[in-house]
């Protein structure tokens, strides 16, 4: 027995030793035992311990380093924590055939009665096909079990942890998610294992962003950021994430592990803040930031249509003597109706920031034209600079703008702002109220503007001026030209309002009358022009010249309530018979309201003066439309009488409106009369009165001189 023990024991034992008793000179079994915490053991076959290496005492205990010499057996030599356990490593014993071996961990209490884990290595000994014994090897696993125990301690920690875990591998396959993610994100783990984070996808970020976040990782960088993810329910939620790489022995990434914390609460209250921070308390004008956001959108919206958008700089001067004089409360209390005053000039879609103490900013979203951009910043203008009352103080401050338009000015917000501020810069050096920054544009717009101001200060000086241009005519004689002013046949002339400009010369109506419509000026200056006309009419009555003085009235004096009777009240004052004014109406204006201008018409009629219809045959006419107003006068316009001789279709044209004044009753004066032949045609073709450079230019004397040879 001893012997077949002895050879299978050398044969299964010595070459194992001699690879782990890697320094030992010596291969010897006794060498072999003092090394590590290896326990070597030795049995019979019937269990009876016949050797046990040294070390023994320090593993298993005091009794056993002499459990060969007190005849223990193999069971005896573990004190189990439960007694089952080694009831079932005998069962082992038995059951392994004869030369194979098996392995166990058996808990066990040590020799100081702490918990001790020990890894059971067993070889049955064969020996010519029976168990010839057992040999074991024993080993102290404690530690091993600690660390399990450790990483199951850690995985229930990972897995209560309230930061949300997702472990994914290299292809970003889902392995392993905790608790915290199937709270955030409504995925139990078992419908996300086996997905791509891309589950939670809330379409918030760009390609290129997770484009990046991948780069990064897959270089063996951690990347923290922000996401936002989608609930499975459909509620998008942010994260504050960290992705970091896990790497294999040999550095070869093999698993990603996210962290991430919901920050989405965190968000709102940013958000809220900064919501605060994007308008200014007082005058609850937007920040600037905010401008520049919203600008963008709108900027964008102006090139794709096609329109204008505007950035006005405006700056408010007066605040400082207002504060000093008056104290911060009213000064704040000025800006505060600054500010809304600035608001109730501008459209839902406009917007007000607040740039500085005293400076605004304003993005006018669409404008039509450069003329109305000019008119929207007068009036924003104007608006800021009349008197406020505050507390019983009237206090007033001025406005200076400074305007750049987009896309004509400028291709981005930063370049329109910079410009909109050098334009402000120019307004306040040059002391104009308002100033444009584009060159071409400003040439002109400035211009409009000065001329604006210039009106408003000329009107009030009554610099203005009545032209007359005669009107001859051709019923009662051959005789054109001077001639015919000196025969007498001049029937009327035509009062046409001019503006001597101080420096700038005589100004023609094309370019302020338009101007004094837009100002709402012109309904005085027509009051004006009939004013002077009647008391010119008077004039020449007294030199012998009874002839109408024609004068134009605007489409906006037509619905002056009171124009009648100021006219009543006119030919009252300066004794004219009625007749002696007439009227000019444009087509254009009385078709706009065929019914309206059928009534006042009427009143001017009743009032006793002549109704001319001017411009005739340029707007939309409809001759049927003529039977409604009392016309005494169709004028033809210039146009027409430019075709004589040119086009024949327009010459019958001619024909037939002449013989369709004649059939109610109005006679017809053809304007701008050039030629000789373009007289011969009209006066063939049965025109009453002609007017024209041929006649006679407009002039401040043109009434008067002919007037001075009647009376001769
Ligand atoms: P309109 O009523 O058609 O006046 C006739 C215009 O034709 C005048 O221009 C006159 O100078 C011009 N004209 C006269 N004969 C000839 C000619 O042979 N050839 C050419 N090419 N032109 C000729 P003006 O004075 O520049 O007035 C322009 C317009 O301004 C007037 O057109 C009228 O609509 C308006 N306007 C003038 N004065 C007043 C005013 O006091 N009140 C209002 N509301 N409008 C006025
Ligand atoms: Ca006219
Ligand atoms: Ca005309």
């Amino acid at each position: 027995e001893h012997l077949g023990l002895a050879a299978s024991l050398r044969a299964a034992v010595v070459p194992r030793f001699r690879a782990t008793a890697r320094e030992s000179e010596t291969h010897s079994f006794g060498a072999a035992q003092l090394h590590g915490g290896t326990v070597l053991c030795l049995a019979n076959a019937r269990g009876i311990v016949l050797h046990i290496s040294p070390n023994a005492k320090k593993v298993l205990g005091d009794a056993c380093e002499r459990a060969a010499e007190f005849g223990l057996t193999l069971g005896a030599l573990f004190q189990p924590d439960d007694p089952t356990d080694v009831d079932q490593l005998i069962e082992r014993y038995i059951r392994t055939p004869p030369g194979e071996d098996f392995s166990t961990d058996l808990l066990t209490r040590g020799a100081t009665g702490g918990a001790r884990w020990l890894e059971i290595h067993c070889r049955n000994l064969q020996h010519e096909n029976a168990v010839a014994g057992y040999l074991l090897e024993i080993r102290d696993v404690s530690a091993r079990h600690v660390d399990d125990q450790q990483r199951a301690l850690m995985s229930a920690g990972l897995e209560y942890l309230a930061e949300s875990v997702i472990v994914t591998n290299l292809a970003g396959t889902i392995k392993y998610v905790n608790r915290a993610f199937e709270q955030q994100t409504g995925y139990p783990a078992s419908e996300a294992i086996g997905h791509t984070p891309a589950l939670l996808k809330s379409g918030r970020h760009l390609p290129e962003f997770f484009e990046r976040l991948w780069r990064t990782i897959s270089e063996a960088h951690s990347w923290r950021g922000e996401l936002c993810n989608r609930h499975k329910n459909g509620a998008l939620y942010y994260e504050d994430v960290l992705i970091t790489p896990i790497c294999d022995a040999q550095g070869v990434i093999s698993h990603f592990v996210s962290c991430s914390r919901d920050i989405t609460d965190q968000k709102r209250t940013e958000s809220q803040v900064e919501e605060r921070a994007y308008y200014d308390a007082l005058t609850g004008a937007a920040s600037a930031r905010l401008i520049k956001e919203r600008a963008r959108p709108i900027l964008a919206l102006a090139r794709r249509h096609g329109h204008t958008a505007a950035l006005l700089h405006v700056e408010i001067d007066g605040l400082e003597t207002i504060s000093e004089t008056h104290g911060d409360v009213v000064a704040d209390e000025v800006l505060r109706r600054v500010a809304e005053r600035l608001r109730q000039s501008l459209r839902e879609s406009d917007i007000l920031a607040r740039f500085s103490p005293d400076e605004f900013l304003v993005l006018l979203s669409e404008v039509a034209e450069e003329d109305s951009t000019a008119r929207v910043v007068r009036r924003l203008r104007d608006s800021v600079c009349k008197q406020f009352t505050i507390q019983e103080h009237t206090v007033s401050v001025r406005a200076t703008i400074g305007v750049a338009l987009y896309p004509q000015d400028a291709t981005t917000y930063d370049e329109l702002t910079e410009y909109a501020h050098l334009a402000l810069a120019r307004a306040r050096t040059a002391h104009h109220g308002v100033e444009f920054y584009r060159r071409g544009l400003t040439d002109l717009t400035n211009e409009r503007l000065t001329l604006e101001d210039d009106l408003r200060w000329a009107w009030e000086r009554k610099q203005f001026v009545l032209h007359y241009q005669p009107i001859v005519d051709l019923t009662s004689g051959d005789m054109i030209g001077a001639e015919a002013l000196a025969r007498g046949h001049m029937i009327g002339v035509e009062a046409l309002a001019r503006w001597p400009h101080l420096e700038r010369g005589i100004i023609e109506p094309a370019q302020f009358i338009p101007l004094a419509e837009r100002t709402g000026r012109i309904v005085a200056l027509d009051r004006w022009a009939i004013a002077t006309a009647a008391r010119q009419a008077a004039a020449w009555s007294a030199k012998g010249w009874s002839g109408w003085v024609s004068v134009n009235l605007s489409a906006r004096s037509l619905h002056d309530s009171d124009l009648a009777g100021y006219l009543l009240s006119c030919m009252r004052q300066y004794e004219i018979e009625p007749g002696r004014i007439v009227l000019e109406i444009t087509e254009s204006a009385a078709m706009r309201d065929v019914e309206v201008t059928a009534r006042i018409l009427h009143q001017l009629k009743d009032a006793g003066v002549l109704i001319a219809l001017d411009d005739f045959g340029m707007g939309h006419s409809s001759l049927a439309h003529l039977k409604y107003f009392p016309v005494d006068i169709l004028k033809l316009d210039q146009s027409f009488v430019r075709d004589i001789g040119v086009d024949p279709k327009f010459e019958q044209l001619i024909d037939v409106i002449i013989t369709l004044a004649h059939r109610i009753g109005a006679r017809i004066v053809a304007e701008g009369v050039e030629t000789e032949p373009q007289l011969n045609w009209l006066r063939a073709a049965g025109c009453d009165y002609v007017q024209g450079y041929l006649i006679g230019r407009p002039g401040p004397s043109v009434g008067i001189r002919p007037l001075e040879r009647l009376s001769s």
